[in-house]
């Protein structure tokens, strides 16, 4: 299942928007809600890799 990475998952979105800098090969997994560091007010989702992969990737949204 080589395709089956983040890239290409339902859950990927494809820009950090909370990072202060873009990473070019890196988005966010929105699989599950934002959790909140303890150091920030606000929460943030895990940022992966294009080639990350996780037991969760999906081509669909559940609700749908
Ligand atoms: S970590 Fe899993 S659920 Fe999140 S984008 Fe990657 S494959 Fe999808």
């Amino acid at each position: 299942m080589s395709h089956a990475v983040c890239n290409s998952c339902a859950y990927y979105e494809d820009h950090a928007v909370q990072a202060a800098a873009q990473l070019s090969d890196a988005g966010l997994c929105r699989v599950n809600p934002p959790v909140a560091p303890k150091e920030e007010g606000r929460g943030v989702w895990p940022t992966v890799q294009k080639t990350d992969w996780c037991g969760k990737y999906a081509t669909l949204f559940a609700a749908e």
